[in-house]
């Protein structure tokens, strides 16, 4: 961090700030500008987080160097992680697929979704059980019925299951049938939610909030890791923007930044993204050909009678005719190593 004095700064304000700096145990260096002195900080500067420097006599502004977050930044762990969820990992060199339905809807609805992304080729089956609806007279999801359904299904295929989890009370429960907790997009910053998901063990999928920065969003896995979860993946999931068209507006280019910034991996859900089944199929492919690490996709047997979500849900037929060009794409890219650049 760097301190920049202002143009009338006095010694005094400048021995006052250095003496800040010193009581919290940080070292401090003063550099001469032509107009104004800059005063440097050296050691971490979260110790300085509750000090409002920037309101001291004297002082212009203050300017962070390195990032408010550790755990996640590629800086303190060059090397990219792969993550073990159940003995699939994600970051490795196949792109992983998470499909299923918006919502558990019933035990046959979800059964028979979990057949139809088996024989797709996907390796997570996914499902609401606890739905954060915008409307409170939406479907809210089966809850723990849910759950047992999604249990079964994995009993009944092997697929492994990613599921929400929307409030502290649930983590329990929702941690005792999936293999991976998903955090969505409206609790990305629920602070609390996220302090305890990192206290549960379970992997975690982590969205990204509606209007959510990258700092954001990289902060937020950060609160996950430093209570002790590495296990945390982001899923790209579209941003709110003046565009009314698509649901939202999906950020590939957040592919690229979070590889550059973060060691972790990142999926793409194209389906939220976009808000349309029709654009899921380019949308899916932009991600892996960006180098992403996974998809998230919506499928639905019948999707015009989905209680949520059915606009954005594939046919089954689509289904496999996303996975099919998917399965193309990630041979050629490893192939023709086309994003070895891209990882490192
Ligand atoms: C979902 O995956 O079902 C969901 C609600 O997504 P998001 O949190 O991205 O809106
Ligand atoms: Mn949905």
């Amino acid at each position: 961090m760097v301190i920049i004095m202002n143009t009338e700064a006095t010694q005094q304000n400048i021995n006052d700030v250095i003496e800040v700096i010193k009581g919290v145990g940080l070292e401090a260096k003063i550099m001469e500008g032509a107009q104004q002195k800059i005063v440097g900080v050296i050691g971490d500067k979260t110790k300085l987080a509750s000090v409002p420097i920037d309101a001291m006599p004297g002082v212009e502004h203050s300017v962070a160097i390195s990032k408010s977050y550790k755990l996640a930044s590629r800086e303190f762990h060059p090397q990219s992680s792969v993550i073990n969820v159940s003995g699939i990992l994600i970051g490795g060199d196949e792109p992983i697929v998470m499909a299923g339905p918006c919502a558990v809807e019933s035990r046959e609805q979800l059964l028979q979704s979990a057949e139809i992304i088996k024989a797709g080729g996907a390796q997570f089956l996914r499902g609401g059980a606890y739905k954060p609806r915008t409307s409170p007279y939406s479907f809210q999801g089966l809850e723990e019925e849910g759950l047992k359904y999604l249990a079964e299904a994995r009993e009944k295929t092997g697929l492994k299951i990613v599921t929400e989890v929307t409030t502290v009370e649930a983590i329990e429960k929702v941690a005792k049938y999936a293999d991976m907790l998903q955090i969505g997009a409206r609790n990305m910053q629920n602070f609390g939610l996220l302090k305890e998901v990192g206290k549960c063990g379970k992997p975690v999928l982590l969205k990204r909030g509606l209007a959510a920065t990258l700092d954001e969003w990289l902060n937020a896995a950060e609160y996950i890791m430093n209570e002790g979860n590495p296990n945390v993946v982001f899923c790209e999931r579209g941003i709110r923007t003046y565009e009314t068209y698509t649901r939202n507006t999906l950020d590939m280019s957040a592919i690229a930044a979070i590889k550059h910034l973060s060691h972790l991996p990142i999926i793409v859900d194209p389906s939220h993204g976009t808000g349309k089944w029709r654009m899921v199929k380019p949308m899916a492919l932009a991600a892996i050909a960006a180098g992403a690490d996974g998809l998230m996709m919506e499928v639905h047997p019948n999707p015009a009678k989905a209680l949520s979500d059915g606009s954005q849900s594939l046919t089954p037929e689509h289904y496999q005719d996303v996975m099919n060009a998917v399965k193309k794409l990630s041979k050629f890219i490893k192939e023709e190593n086309l994003l070895s650049e891209i990882e490192e």
